[in-house]
Parts: structure tokens; C-alpha cells; sequence
């Protein structure tokens, strides 16, 4: 693991968290992404070398909205920038955590992607993420 790359955060109604999260950080979130295959629209604050992502559902079989339902709003994920995300998911399942898709997937911020399930991290859904090469 190289540093944290960003801080996933769940929100009810991105344009609102948008405007919230811009007076809290004092700065503009620099983009807006959909990505169809998690059912979340998402955007990205730059915050030093680390970001924060804003998470809302775009239909109620999306994971945002079923952590909002049982949770509410608030931090979903942390995200750990690797060099190589299908070693590292070796490592980690290796090392006896469950992995949430057996095979790193597309995310969002042209990320390669990999989750593994907060029952084997105290409770923290953590992602893992390298640059797509
Ligand atoms: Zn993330």
C-alpha cells in the first residue's frame, strides 16, 4: 500500500454535497463521473495528494443506496493507492481477507479497481486502486 488515494463518502444528493463539501474544503470538486456498472454518479475533490469522492446512488440496486438505507449518509469506503492491484488483491486474499469481486473491475477517475468486505477489515470497506495503464 502506497498512501490513502481517497475517502469515498455517501451522499443522498450529489448536486447538494457538491456545494457542501466545496465551503468545507474551500475548493471545487474538479469532476463529475458516472459509472453505470455500480449505480453511482460520483464526483472528485483534490485535497493535497489525496482526494475525497462523493457517492450517490442512481438506482435504489446500487450499494450506495442500500448503505444510505441501513446507515445513512456518510464515510463508505477508504481507498489505499497500490502499484499493481491484481498483485496486491493476491496478496490480501493470500493473507485470509475476503476479496468483494474476485477480479479487479473498471472504477471511477480511470482507477482499476478491488474491494474487500468490511466483515475481514473491522467494519472498513477498503478499496484498492491503481492508475489505469
Ligand atoms: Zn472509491
Amino acid at each position: 500500500m502506497q498512501k490513502i488515494e481517497h475517502i469515498g463518502i455517501a451522499v443522498k444528493n450529489l448536486e447538494e454535497s457538491n456545494l457542501r463539501f466545496a465551503k468545507l474544503l474551500n475548493t471545487t470538486h474538479y469532476k463529475t463521473e458516472k459509472v453505470s456498472s455500480e449505480g453511482v454518479l460520483t464526483s472528485f475533490f483534490q485535497l493535497g495528494d489525496m482526494k475525497i469522492e462523493l457517492l450517490q446512488a442512481i438506482n435504489e440496486s446500487s450499494p450506495i443506496h442500500r448503505f444510505i438505507e441501513s446507515k445513512g449518509e456518510g464515510i463508505h469506503h477508504i481507498a489505499f493507492a497500490v502499484e499493481n492491484v491484481n498483485a496486491e488483491l493476491k496478496r490480501l486474499k493470500d493473507a485470509g481477507f475476503d476479496a468483494i469481486h474476485d477480479t479487479p473491475k473498471q472504477g471511477a477517475d480511470n482507477k482499476i479497481i478491488a474491494f474487500l468486505h468490511p466483515k475481514s477489515t473491522h467494519g472498513v470497506l477498503t478499496e484498492i486502486c491503481s492508475e489505469q495503464s
